[in-house]
């Protein structure tokens, strides 16, 4: 076997053995957080990194350098977790059981368990949820008193919205007992049990929140290094500002031109009612997959059924038919047209299994078809779902409804100034309030109030995931840049749907790492 090739697999089971000791050990169904356990894994971290460091890789090819260097950017992120983010100790949230609006059982842990907890249950409960439903139920009272003993840097904020989420955690548990009444009434008890113990933590953190000290951001330099070294972005916090800001100024100024366009045309029809709503997502997909088979936008395997309705964006917990009382940013977005977001969810959130997309499904690379961890996988999804709103209206996706255009220039907005608080918090400009105040205010027409659970969602998961939102826009922009240098590597080869194509071949890996794969181009990888 030749030198290089040896040296490879040496990266692989490196990778395997990562993989493994991120995995919290669980005792009874209960993940141990605890100061001891975290030292152990933050000791195991480093034996691996400097393993890692050893690997001789400079006469590999460029696509294995490439799988080396998305196994450096994780280990980055665990140890980032250890040195700064430290969630088991910081966050009371890190124990929530939903996340605001999905539910879903323990829910954060899932973060390294890969794991993502159990949905709302349709009961009868198969065997094997009735299995992992009592397992998990039953590790939630210890679970709290595990978080009470490892919340010793616990931020004031981050109890704030956990303290918010946990009435949703009880809503949910309490949907459980009404579920479970009828075909599963041995969990009842277990079930109540749970309710009295989040309950409780619920008042724990309400008492200690005025003893709580720490700020809710990381500050710009952790910032900076958590999008060097795990991102693998070549930019800092004020150019990420400087970029967000004027997106978000060019957003609002293309909607004032689209109002301006439109004046004088047929309003807006608002779905009167779920049927319709269902409906028109329906029609949307079609007419989304039929336009990038059309418009030769990209290739897509013909036996891709169109996306499943459990996965249309306005059937999610975020539904004003789900909480007849509530209209928030996304029903007031997706009442009015769907395509923009359905094209987001085509694109970024189009799951066929265990979290995959769907152009990932075939990708079995020891590597590469990994689900990335550490927000690796959404920043990049994420950046690529937000590109191909406006990507497919330049196109030509909403010529025959002018008016939609400005939902999309609205989408945006949401996006930016949202990012721009993420920036803010992050720095330490702006508290919690402020942040939530700022992207509330910055949101068009109203359309996202400060009590709005996406308002609320988004900013706990970007105080979770520092840079969740920027990534979004400073991905699309890297997006961008590649488009124009394989356009001219290309010159009359290049095509969209070839470009969409070698984009997407490349797996699910930070895009400075797929522009080095593709142009060969070795600048940004130099100071990353
Ligand atoms: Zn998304």
């Amino acid at each position: 076997m030749k030198k290089s090739l040896a040296e490879y697999h040496t990266l692989i089971d490196l990778f395997e053995e990562f993989r493994e000791l991120i995995k919290p050990k669980v005792i009874n169904g209960v993940p141990d957080f605890t100061a001891v356990a975290m030292e152990r894994q933050h000791s195991g971290l480093r034996l691996l990194q400097n393993r890692l460091g050893t690997i001789e890789i400079s006469n590999w090819d460029i696509s294995k350098q490439v799988d080396y260097h998305v196994v450096r950017a994780e280990m980055n992120g665990v140890e980032f977790d250890h040195s700064v983010l430290k969630q088991w100790s910081r966050d009371p949230g890190f124990y929530n059981l939903s996340d605001g609006i999905y539910p879903r059982l323990l829910v954060h842990h899932s973060r390294s368990l890969s794991d993502w907890g159990l949905y709302e249950p349709s009961v009868p409960l198969s065997t094997k949820d009735q299995k992992d439903f009592k397992v998990k139920l039953k590790a939630i009272p210890e679970l709290f008193n595990q978080a009470k003993f490892n919340l010793i840097d616990a931020v004031p904020d981050l109890a704030e919205i956990a303290i918010r989420v946990k009435e949703k955690d009880i809503q949910l548990l309490e949907s459980f007992m009404k579920d479970f009444s009828v075909h599963h009434s041995e969990l009842l008890p277990i079930v109540e049990e749970a309710i009295a113990a989040t309950k409780d933590f619920r008042d724990w953190l309400i008492e200690k929140k005025d003893t709580m000290i720490g700020k809710v951001g990381i500050g710009k330099d952790n910032y900076n290094w958590w999008m060097k070294n795990v991102h693998l972005i070549p930019y800092r916090w004020d150019e990420f500002y400087t970029m967000i800001h004027s997106e978000y100024n060019r957003a609002i100024s293309f909607l004032k031109i689209e109002e301006n366009k439109n004046k004088g045309k047929p309003e807006f029809q608002i779905t009167a009612n779920e049927d319709e709503n269902i409906s028109r997502q329906h029609d949307a997909v079609l007419k989304l997959m039929k336009f990038l088979n059309d418009e030769e936008i990209i290739n897509f395997p013909d036996k891709l059924e169109p996306l499943p309705k459990n996965q249309y964006p306005r059937v999610w917990g975020s539904s004003a038919y789900k909480r007849a009382d509530h209209i928030g940013f996304f029903e007031q977005t997706n009442d009015r047209e769907p395509m923009t977001n359905i094209a987001h969810v085509f694109f970024g959130h189009y799951y066929v299994g265990n979290r995959k997309i769907w152009y990932q499904k075939d990708d079995d690379r020891h590597i590469r078809g990994k689900i990335r961890l550490y927000d690796i996988h959404e920043a990049r999804s994420e950046a690529l779902a937000f590109g191909i709103e406006e990507w497919l209206m330049q196109a030509g996706l909403f010529d025959d409804r002018p008016r939609s255009r400005e939902i999309t220039y609205v989408w945006q907005a949401f996006r930016n100034a949202r990012a721009l608080s993420d920036l803010k918090m992050h720095s330490n400009e702006f508290s919690l309030e402020n942040g939530i105040n700022f992207f509330s205010d910055n949101v068009p027409n109203a359309w996202a109030g400060k009590n709005d659970d996406a308002v609320w969602w988004d900013i706990e998961e970007t105080l979770r995931a520092p840079g969740h939102s920027t990534n979004y826009i400073v991905g699309k922009n890297m997006i961008h840049q590649l488009m124009a240098e394989r356009s001219k590597q290309l010159g009359s080869d290049f095509s969209i749907r070839k470009f969409f194509d070698e984009f997407m071949n490349g797996g699910i890996i930070p895009i400075s790492l797929s522009r080095w794969e593709l142009t060969g181009y070795k600048d940004q990888m130099q100071s990353l």
